[in-house]
């Protein structure tokens, strides 16, 4: 979907100056999407106005429903624009832009596989809010698919729902103490993201989590690759290893660079897929059954490491994750 346009500023009705005590505040504008010649009611969200319609409004939301089922008063009360009576909302502009975008140009036209963060957050939250049930189920699905508790549903990268600002993810997340999806979510954010843009982009609430955890699983693995290092290079990793020179001089510099433990651009762990060929190439003096035992540590270490990943983050076991839906 298009990016959120610049808003024309638009003059409004004397009704509406009169609302807002503070002169110094700047007048609400017209939203440049949203403001549709027969819409009946005029929602207010910041300095943005939404000309839409009340039955529109009511069909997707019980809340709206339940507001406009109250008997109207004959001679209207509060502030109207262009003969339209004006709802405060106190949400933001951004996210009813992406709802109302939901509403009248029909989400089937969304790309389902591909959903911005900014609007699936729109839908959760605003979802909750005014009662649209749909939204709110869809958006948390959407999160649980592409944060998973379960590895091996983490793998599949293509699969990705959602797209774009990780950092908002991060914020709801939080905020609203959706921790099932919290660890592969702070796995995800500091595997693309070096120390100085992680203390850039989060608040101190969250900062103190995100770096701790980040600084766990470093050394976990760093821990790990220590631990199965020895092995190698005591004993060959594979029964059935061919035993020549080449293989074991070659097989412990293979695995000091697996990409499992390697920090991308000298900060950034690895974010625990699965192994690729492509990502991990052994050399090949390196024997078939010493590979195959390579990938088999890869694997364990792997899982081992998921098993892990919520406890790096303070947040217990994955067994006793629960989000807290209001
Ligand atoms: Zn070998």
């Amino acid at each position: 979907m298009a990016p959120p346009t610049k808003r024309p500023r638009v003059e409004t009705d004397e009704e509406m100056s009169d609302d807002s005590s503070d002169s110094e505040e700047s007048l609400p504008e017209h939203s440049s999407k949203f403001w549709l010649e027969d819409g009946n009611i005029v929602l207010q969200v910041e300095q943005t106005l939404f000309r839409v319609h009340g039955s529109m409004l009511a069909r997707h939301s019980e809340v709206f429903k339940d507001m406009f089922s109250i008997p109207q008063p004959s001679k209207p009360q509060g502030a109207m624009v262009e003969n339209c009576p004006v709802i405060h909302l106190s949400d933001a502009a951004e996210d009813v832009e992406e709802i109302l975008s939901i509403f009248y140009d029909n989400m089937k036209a969304v790309d389902r596989r591909e959903i911005p963060a900014s609007m699936a957050i729109a839908m959760f939250r605003l979802g909750k809010k005014y009662q649209i049930d749909y939204l709110s189920e869809e958006a948390l699905e959407a999160f649980r698919k592409d944060y998973p508790t379960d590895l091996k549903f983490w793998d599949p990268v293509s699969d990705t729902i959602i797209t774009g600002a990780r950092v908002a993810l991060i914020k709801l997340a939080h905020e609203l103490s959706l921790r099932t999806v919290l660890p592969a979510l702070y796995l995800d954010f500091v595997s693309m993201n070096g120390l100085s843009d992680i203390f850039e982009r989060l608040d101190t609430d969250i900062l103190k989590t995100v770096v701790t955890g980040r600084d766990r699983l470093i050394l976990h693995l760093q821990q790990e690759k220590c631990r199965y290092i020895i092995q190698i290079i005591q004993n060959k990793p594979a029964i059935f290893c061919c035993d020549s020179a080449e293989c074991k001089s070659r097989r412990v510099n293979a695995f000091e660079e697996l990409s499992l433990w390697r920090l991308w651009d000298g900060n950034m762990p690895h974010d625990l897929r699965v192994w690729t060929e492509a990502g991990t190439k052994l050399p090949r003096q390196v024997c078939s059954s010493c590979k195959k035992q390579i990938r088999i540590i890869f694997d364990k270490v792997r899982e081992d490491t998921w098993e892990k990943l919520p406890g790096f983050f303070n947040l217990g076991r994955w067994e006793d994750l629960e989000d807290d839906i209001p």
